[in-house]
């Protein structure tokens, strides 16, 4: 009994964090939008987190299955109908998807000020999570595709350096630590690398709302479809051909997210 205990807490923390999350990318994001918050915001962020906001940057991760937040689990995901629109699916929890939550938190940031401090604090760990999966490759689910709202289809398996994985966990693990590999071990080289890459880019990219955003994730992440199907076979080479991609959403995320703290918190 104890080994089945065992073996389905082992399951659980296997499912919950490497299937379905997108780890250190969510700490990159967290990173650059911190190098540009304003000095106002910062000061006004501490006064609801005790500690830095790249500290936060998994917590909806970790917390996605325990009571009472199972109601969050499909706000890590957007989706995008048949014609590339974003369309704020409303799932099984009847609450909508990562687009309408978004919008509802960053209104609620914006009005702070009157807001309870437990629904700030709530709602700064929500965005500086929901950002980022706005803009995950792997998070963005497409009606079309096999499996329609609902759909897994991007747990199909392939071979990746003689391992069958699942696409999905692919695109939310490997896809950042698999490339740039002399940065992985060091977050905020990795967030200067980012930055200085991107950075002329910020601010054209830090504008939209999350329905923009998703509009634009839905395009620029449409193609991974294309670029493997179930059973291919390929290594490093792949993200590595595709950093492209990887790069600039979590630069764009990270510019978002600085521009929603700012907003907000910065007045
Ligand atoms: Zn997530």
């Amino acid at each position: 009994m104890k080994r089945i205990l065992t073996l389905a807490i082992a399951l659980t923390i296997l499912f919950s964090q490497d299937v379905f999350a997108w780890g250190y990318a969510h700490k990159l994001i967290a990173a650059i939008a911190e190098k540009h918050l304003t000095e106002r915001t910062q000061k006004n962020i501490d006064l609801y987190l005790d500690h830095s906001i790249v500290d936060y940057a998994e917590w909806m991760d970790v917390y996605r299955n325990g009571t009472p937040y199972e109601i969050s689990t499909w706000w890590h995901m957007i989706t995008v109908d048949e014609n590339g629109e974003p369309c704020g699916t409303t799932r099984s929890n009847g609450d909508g998807d990562g687009i309408p939550q978004m919008e509802r938190i960053i209104k609620e940031l914006n009005d702070w000020r009157n807001q309870p401090d437990s629904l700030v604090n709530l709602n700064l760990k929500w965005a500086i999570h929901m950002v980022g999966d706005n803009h995950c490759p792997a998070h963005v689910f497409f009606n079309d595709l096999p499996g329609g709202p609902q759909n897994r289809y991007n747990w199909f398996r392939v071979n990746y350096k003689g391992q069958k994985k699942a696409y999905h966990g692919l695109w939310d693990v490997q896809s950042t630590t698999d490339i740039n590999t002399d940065l992985v071990k060091d977050l905020y080289a990795y967030r200067d690398y980012i930055d200085n890459k991107y950075g002329a880019n910020k601010e054209a990219w830090e504008k939209g709302d999350p329905w923009s955003w998703g509009r634009e994730s839905g395009k620029a992440c449409r193609p991974m479809y294309e670029w493997a199907k179930p059973g291919d076979s390929f290594d490093e080479s792949f993200f590595e051909e595709h950093k492209d991609l990887t790069e600039t959403q979590i630069a764009k995320a990270g510019y978002r997210l600085a521009r929603v703290l700012n907003d907000a918190f910065g007045k």
